[in-house]
């Protein structure tokens, strides 16, 4: 990836359909109530992204959520899209997801997926993955990512999914307080954590955190720039320029319509250009010119073949 000739890099998108997967539709209530919630039922392929990207001339980072043992509900691979990402090093780069709960087997599959597949980072959801971020079950996965000094992403504040259903479908919102994640920025200080989306209604624990521990940043998505809190404005334009990172949230939100609003939310003529990519070019060790600075292996698994579609 070449940032110079990139307009933006959207560090926050997902994918979630599978072309290699069978369907799972245990758990789809999930889903339906998330539609309601989101008013929206659009689940882009992996190919639609990469040609929709491309036309944007955006680079985007993309994951996936494991959260197989909270909603017992079979992930999206992991390769499906670190293959893609290889496949279109243009455009993509590939951040990993793995359920906390799978403890070391899950920290092994994380260092495969680092070193033969260039996956560049990872994301967290507390809520819906189940966990407390400094649970010592999640450990084993820090560590590796703390030994490549990767970003690690983790979801912040209030959340769509179980919005709305009995019980909330069971998820607690409290686990993406971000103050929970002070003990996991102390105890990993080379993992660079990324506290997702405006985290309402904690949103000074989050500004907090990140003008006290230099190995945490904010991404911007999730939300229109339009509804940001005003110190969330403030401390980006001010003492937290150099970790405010543009993220749409993919296909919640097109990065289209939030630069737009970006444009009138507030943000300072000479920060503007730090968020939409000079912030991420840095935490992604890209460099000018193309090419991550680390460098990857070549991928041991060849690239899919055509995919039916779920
Ligand atoms: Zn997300």
């Amino acid at each position: 990836m070449n940032p110079d000739t990139l307009l933006a890099i959207d560090i926050h998108t997902h994918l979630e359909t599978s072309c290699r997967n069978p369907f799972d539709n245990y758990g789809e209530e999930y889903d339906r109530a998330a539609d309601k919630y989101f008013k929206s039922s659009r689940r882009p392929t992996i190919d639609e992204t990469v040609a929709y990207y491309r036309q944007q001339n955006i680079g985007f980072v993309n994951f996936t959520v494991d959260a197989e043992s909270q909603l017992g509900r079979r992930r999206i691979s992991n390769e499906e899209i670190a293959e893609a990402a290889l496949a279109n090093p243009d455009i993509m780069i590939a951040f990993g997801s793995i359920d906390p709960h799978k403890g070391k087997m899950g920290a092994r599959e994380a260092r495969r997926l680092v070193q033969d597949l260039d996956v560049r980072g990872f994301k967290f959801h507390p809520t819906v993955q189940g966990f407390e971020p400094a649970d010592k079950m999640a450990w084993p996965l820090y560590e590796v990512i703390n030994e490549h000094k990767l970003p690690a992403i983790f979801h912040s504040g209030h959340s769509g999914i179980g919005s709305g259903m009995r019980g909330g479908g069971g998820l607690r919102l409290q686990y993406s307080n971000p103050m929970l994640l002070e003990d996991v920025a102390i105890n990993f200080p080379d993992m660079q954590i990324v506290i997702a989306h405006p985290s309402w209604p904690w949103q000074d624990e989050a500004l907090s955190l990140a003008l006290h521990k230099p190995n945490i940043w904010i991404d911007l998505s999730g939300w229109s720039p339009k509804y940001f809190p005003p110190q969330l404005v403030q401390y980006a334009n001010t003492l937290l320029k150099d970790r405010v990172l543009f993220g749409s949230d993919f296909p919640l939100i097109s990065p289209d319509r939030w630069m737009k609003d970006f444009e009138e939310a507030g943000f300072k003529d000479a920060v503007k250009p730090l968020i939409l990519k000079d912030n991420a070019v840095r935490l992604l060790g890209l460099r000018s010119g193309g090419t991550a600075a680390a460098t990857a292996a070549p991928p041991a698994v060849p690239p899919p073949a055509a995919p039916a579609q779920p």
